[in-house]
């Protein structure tokens, strides 16, 4: 292993005023500096970006920084410039004068991290520029914009290996992307030899992963709120219609909120996170829009009114709790009409076919997650490629989830849909299943079909229950019109060619079952 320069650790004091690395990044730079092709493959907010910057500073010579997102290229130099490190950029956004003053220091030789998109990089004569300024390295950031494999690919990402090669320069490849296949086409694309592939865990020990079936949101966030009264933490909801119903309903619970939203003036929104990162004790109840830029060292609990999109942003919004390393909770509210809304928006993005597979499957691993009768931190962690045993502290380990052969459930279920023509959704199928001959049941005839009433066994919310389940085991799939139809896995089910495992506790609402005995 190589060994890190002592100037290293005192320029991360002297420039950053950091007293010390964080995991992982002290090996990397080692790496970096020791001039090896370096793939890192980090979570987000891990501190990726100090594996390129660092460097350039020990080695005072020039790094190239590829980077797909002008805005957060600025940020970048902003931040460089007030730790009175030279930095610039080349895009396609500058005026006229910052691409003279990006020239003017390049040719100067003073400069030591110049950011470039990867379109203005094969602009004609760049990379002639940036070999005569001596670029010594090439530090791509998001590297998973190379892979096709990726969710995220970008054809202008395609020949940066033959840009370093033109340029003569090191590759740090750094990705929060981690899925095998991907890093597989990552190091191939961009590294003429295998690169020395640092792979970061992505586990956050500190964080408790908690999900539950939704029944009465109000009422189960009060009381996960309740267990931690005083503390910072964060809700997010899917609307920002919800986000300010909870807010206030949560103030007149005697929380302390503020609420955050892409349509709230810039100027409440700055006034509101403030509050947060300044007082201690409040919720912010929150969409997505809130996050980015929120360093807050001591939020205690993230909670999901809503699921959210994918694994990679429910892993990416829980991650903001907890960043001191100090124990943090998190809750994550999930339920059919969560699946069957998420669905929706995919099926309405403007993006191709294929895309739109691509991020069902995506959506359909975060379902999953929710109805896994495994340890949620085994799944969460086997979906970022790592294995770990089973934690002994998410609401699975803490319950030990019984599961049993629903095979026979699932056939009856998927039966109910088959014969009603797959287009009904789960309230219509659960009435067929316990023979509920309701004004719509009997309007469409379907009190007469074989499968009316076989469910009688179980009521109408366990079969709601199961469907769930079978939607989020790809199953079912949602029709356009919030029906379900069998997918070739659900006909294996149904034809008795596959089985599936069930979870039982997931059949009704816990919440509901601990209080029946009472
Ligand atoms: P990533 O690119 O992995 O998402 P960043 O590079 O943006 O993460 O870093 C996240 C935050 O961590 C930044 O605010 C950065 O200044 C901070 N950071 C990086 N290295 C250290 C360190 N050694 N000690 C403390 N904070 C650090
Ligand atoms: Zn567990």
């Amino acid at each position: 292993m190589s060994q890190l320069p002592k100037k290293a650790r005192a320029l991360l004091k002297s420039v950053f005023g950091y007293e010390d690395f964080r995991p992982g990044q002290a090996e990397i730079i080692a790496a970096v500096l020791a001039g090896e092709g370096v793939l890192a493959i980090m979570p987000t907010g891990s501190g990726k970006s100090m594996c390129y910057q660092l460097p350039a500073l020990v080695d005072e010579r020039l790094t190239v920084v590829v980077s797909p997102l002008i805005a957060l290229m600025r940020d970048q130099v902003r931040q460089m410039r007030a730790c009175g490190v030279s930095a610039a950029t080349l895009n396609s956004m500058n005026d006229a004068q910052e691409n003279d003053e990006a020239r003017r220091a390049l040719r100067s030789g003073e400069l030591r991290l110049l950011f470039v998109s990867p379109e203005r990089l094969f602009a004609p004569g760049v990379l002639d520029t940036l070999a005569r300024a001596g670029a010594r390295r090439l530090a791509i950031d998001e590297a998973h914009c190379v892979s096709e494999w990726g969710h995220d690919f970008r054809p202008e990402y395609r020949d940066l290996g033959a840009a370093a090669e033109a340029l003569g320069a090191q590759v740090v490849g750094l990705t929060a992307t981690a899925d095998k296949a991907t890093r597989a086409d990552i190091a191939k694309r961009l590294f003429k030899t295998d690169p020395h592939v640092f792979l970061h865990s992505f586990d956050r020990p500190n964080l408790a992963l908690n999900f539950v079936a939704k029944d009465q949101p109000r009422r189960q966030l009060t009381r996960f709120l309740d267990k931690h009264r005083g503390e910072s933490g964060i809700v997010y909801c899917s609307s920002r219609d919800a986000t300010e119903k909870l807010a206030e309903f949560f103030a007149e619970q005697g929380h302390q909120t503020i609420c955050y939203h892409a349509r709230l003036d810039q100027a409440v929104r700055n006034r509101n996170q403030d509050r947060f990162l300044q007082e201690d004790g409040i919720i912010a109840v929150a969409t997505i829009a809130f996050g980015m830029g929120v360093n807050k060292p001591d939020v205690r609990f993230v909670a999901h009114a809503d699921m959210p999109s994918s694994v990679e942003s429910y892993y990416q919004e829980i991650g903001r709790a907890g960043r001191d390393g100090l124990p943090a909770d998190t809750l994550t509210l999930y339920g059919l009409d969560d699946m069957a809304f998420r669905r929706r928006q995919i099926d309405q993005k403007d993006v191709d076919d294929e895309r739109k597979r691509v991020e069902h499957d995506r959506f359909s691993a975060l379902a999953m997650l929710c109805e896994t009768p495994v340890c949620r931190r085994q799944t969460l962690l086997a979906y970022f490629d790592e294995e770990s045993p089973p934690c002994g502290r998410c609401d699975i380990c803490l319950q030990q989830v019984k599961i049993y052969d629903g095979t026979v459930d699932a056939q009856k279920a998927l039966s109910a849909a088959m014969r009603t023509g797959q287009r009904f959704g789960a309230n219509y199928l659960a009435e067929i299943l316990i023979g509920a001959a309701t004004e719509a049941v009997r309007r469409n005839g379907h009190e007469t079909i074989k499968t009316f009433g076989v469910g009688k066994d179980r009521t109408k919310q366990e079969w709601s229950g199961i469907i769930r389940q079978l939607f989020a085991a790809r199953a079912f799939a949602s029709t356009e019109h919030g029906g379900f139809m069998l997918t070739p896995k659900g006909e294996d089910i149904l034809f008795g060619r596959a089985q599936i495992s069930l979870r039982l506790d997931a059949l009704a609402p816990r919440e509901r079952r601990k209080e029946a005995p009472r």
